[in-house]
């Protein structure tokens, strides 16, 4: 199940992981870096109406709003940039890479982090569509209980050793109106050590953000861990403390500098896509409850 070899790895969450990597690997075959591939990667499901979990076209908040929540860390110089609650920009994650780029601050939230993107060039952009608006309406009507949420979390190693790691999100179906997730958290959501490996969370934000969930992988990779025992420690570890135990939404997918790749998660049932050796797969994620 985990991959050997060096880089160039990437690796992205759900099933709309492959699409993801293809555009990533497509992004260092140009000459990009692993954090040129993990923006353009998390691109694919920004910009996909299908996705209704992330950027355009995802599910909107409580009050018909499209609030995402982005983030991107870059091993090589340990610099991390976020947003969250952010509105009315397409590419998230790539305004949370200006926000590292631009050095000053690590995170930016809500009506500042739109104005950031728009002073940066950013155009705006409704995120939401006709049919997330209808989905929007129907709920309303209803107010069915709507569990659904996904993360695209990419990690990358690129043939010059270095990691970097990226994620972005609508969050929860219909949430509170700035409710934030894991996602834009370092730490939480996503995390990189240049010297051992990436990480990146997907789940329940709520769930996820009380572990430190991809900080703590990454620790276990340290410890000399390969990705997919680092991956399933953690959350075997985190089951065995919560009283949710394995009921948790958690799952995670991980490379170490080996190149080594893992996706894991709580439960059977979490597809991720992995591209090594010029090849694009999609996986089942290791389960600690099988
Ligand atoms: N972790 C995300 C959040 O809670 C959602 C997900 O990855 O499923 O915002």
């Amino acid at each position: 199940m985990e991959q050997q070899g060096a880089g160039p790895v990437l690796v992205a969450t759900w099933d709309f992981g492959p699409a993801c990597v293809r555009a990533g690997l497509a992004a260092l075959a140009a000459g990009g870096t692993a954090l040129d591939a993990v923006e353009q990667a998390a691109w694919v499901a920004e910009a996909d109406p299908q996705v209704h979990t992330v950027g355009f076209g995802a599910t909107p908040n409580r009050e018909g709003v499209v609030q995402v929540d982005a983030a991107i860390m870059w091993g090589p110089t340990h610099q991390a940039g976020s947003v969250a609650g952010l509105e009315g920009i397409l590419h998230p994650v790539s305004v949370a890479r200006r926000v590292m780029e631009q050095g000053e601050h690590v995170m930016l939230v809500g009506a500042g982090a739109h104005a950031f993107a728009r002073r940066a060039g950013f155009p705006a952009h409704d995120l939401l569509t006709p049919a997330a608006h209808r989905r929007w309406q129907e709920w309303r009507r209803q107010y069915r209980d709507e569990p659904s949420h996904d993360t695209v979390g990419v990690v990358a190693l690129d043939a010059q050793g270095r990691l970097a790691v990226s994620c972005s999100t609508s969050g929860l179906a219909y949430k509170q109106p700035g409710r934030v997730g894991d996602s834009p958290i370092v730490g939480s959501g996503l995390y990189v050590d240049n010297q051992v490996g990436a990480a990146a969370a997907t789940g329940r934000g709520e769930d996820l953000m009380r572990y430190c969930v991809s900080y703590a992988v990454v620790a276990e990779m340290a410890a000399g861990r390969p990705p997919m025992e680092a991956c399933l420690a953690v959350l075997a570890r985190i089951a065995a403390r919560d009283p949710k135990g394995t009921n948790m939404e958690a799952a995670v997918v991980a490379v170490d500098r080996q190149g080594r790749t893992a996706g894991a998660a709580m439960r059977p049932g979490f597809p991720y896509g992995v591209g090594a050796a010029g090849e694009v797969s999609l996986r089942q994620g290791g389960a600690v409850a099988v």
